[in-house]
């Protein structure tokens, strides 16, 4: 069984990852707690040249183009679905994983350069079809979660232009969990942590039978 979570910045996507998985140990299942991009050595540099070469972080030098970043990321969940998420579900075991392919979608297809049909295409074959039993997207204004991401940080005033990427971005993911609304649960991030947590865990028992 493959549960994913899906949402913007600071929707709370790992807090909810490491409370299902523990669950999941708590009622005998082996749960795999992974994450996009980086669950891997290989995910992990891909992770490291892809975010730190982002235009804010790099001054642009070496920022990939558009097309070299979707295969970045595509080559990160190729090397994750094969090392990791496959074999655990052959194993039996439940993985819960922090992103997939509708980040990508939502991601890379939000910019200007792509199309979200070319995304889906290429993820699709760089996993080899794989797709989760489950998607959870934790939606969040995108100005709410930015704020709570960076809490902590220097605070620095949110640029038009990225609060309107990452609404876009909210809205992929909206449009993604209408289109395939039997397969997702949309969770309003406005709840405290532990009542999403109890909304999770009962749409993964119904769907695991428990
Ligand atoms: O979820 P996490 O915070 O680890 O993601 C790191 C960053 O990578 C996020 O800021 C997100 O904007 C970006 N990302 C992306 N495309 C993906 C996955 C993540 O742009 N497919």
């Amino acid at each position: 069984f493959f549960v994913v979570f899906e949402g913007g910045e600071g929707a709370g996507k790992s807090t909810q990852s490491v409370k299902l998985a523990a669950w999941l140990k708590l009622r005998g299942y082996e749960a795999v707690l992974t994450r996009e991009p980086g669950a891997t050595d290989i995910g992990m540099r891909i992770r490291s040249l892809v975010l730190d070469s982002a235009p804010e972080n790099s001054g642009g030098a070496s920022t990939p183009t558009p097309r070299a970043e979707a295969l970045l990321f595509a080559a990160d969940r190729a090397q994750h679905v094969d090392k990791v998420i496959r074999p655990a579900l052959e194993r039996g075991a439940v993985v819960v994983s922090d992103r997939y392919i509708d980040s990508s979608i939502a991601y890379q297809g939000s910019g200007r350069a792509l199309g979200k049909d070319e995304i889906a295409w290429v993820s699709t074959w760089a996993t080899g079809g794989l797709k989760p039993d489950l998607t959870v997207l934790l939606d969040v204004d995108p100005a709410d979660g930015l704020h709570r991401a960076k809490a902590g940080g220097d605070g620095d005033r949110l640029e038009q232009e990225q609060l309107e990427y990452h609404e876009k971005v909210r809205e992929t993911f909206l449009q993604l969990a209408a289109a395939d609304s039997g397969r997702y649960l949309v969770i309003e991030a406005g709840g405290t942590p532990d009542e999403i947590a109890a909304r999770v865990r009962a749409a993964v028992a119904e769907r695991l039978d428990i």
